[in-house]
């Protein structure tokens, strides 16, 4: 009988590669609704922020692969956190979501260094559509 082995007991190539999110939003039914997205997906939940100050010092200690950001926020909003989030890491990936109507605030977004977009409605499909293309798989 063979004994298994170390080896084999080590975590899966799958679990290493997990990818970290970091959601921001001030509404908690779109926390919520995010974190089942990424979650029924395998993606980690880093933390949660509900306002652009605590996202940008989440992000700094999380240091998360992937953030989705909401644009309007009490205290700094989404495009201002976005933007000191860009400053500290140039090659962080920041998903706005925004919602219809906010098309120059996704403008203003983007050209602080948002890495792209979701618009509110949106399906699960539709936010790991955009995950998979911002992050290359
Ligand atoms: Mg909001």
């Amino acid at each position: 009988m063979q004994m298994a082995t170390a080896e084999e007991k080590s975590p899966t190539p799958e679990a290493a590669l997990q990818k970290r999110v970091l959601i921001v939003d001030d509404a908690l039914f779109m926390r919520n609704t995010l974190r089942d997205i990424f979650a029924s997906a395998g993606f980690s939940i880093a933390g949660e922020a509900d306002d652009g100050v605590q996202a940008v010092n989440l992000f700094r200690e999380l240091k998360p692969d992937l953030v989705t950001m909401d644009i309007v926020m009490p205290y700094k909003s989404g495009i201002d956190a976005t933007r000191e989030i860009v400053q500290l890491d140039p090659a962080a990936v920041v998903i706005m979501c925004s919602a219809l109507g906010q098309e120059s605030l996704v403008m203003e977004a983007i050209e602080a260094g948002a890495t792209d977009f979701i618009v509110k409605p949106f399906r699960g499909e539709d936010v790991l559509a955009v995950v998979k293309k911002v992050l290359g798989h």
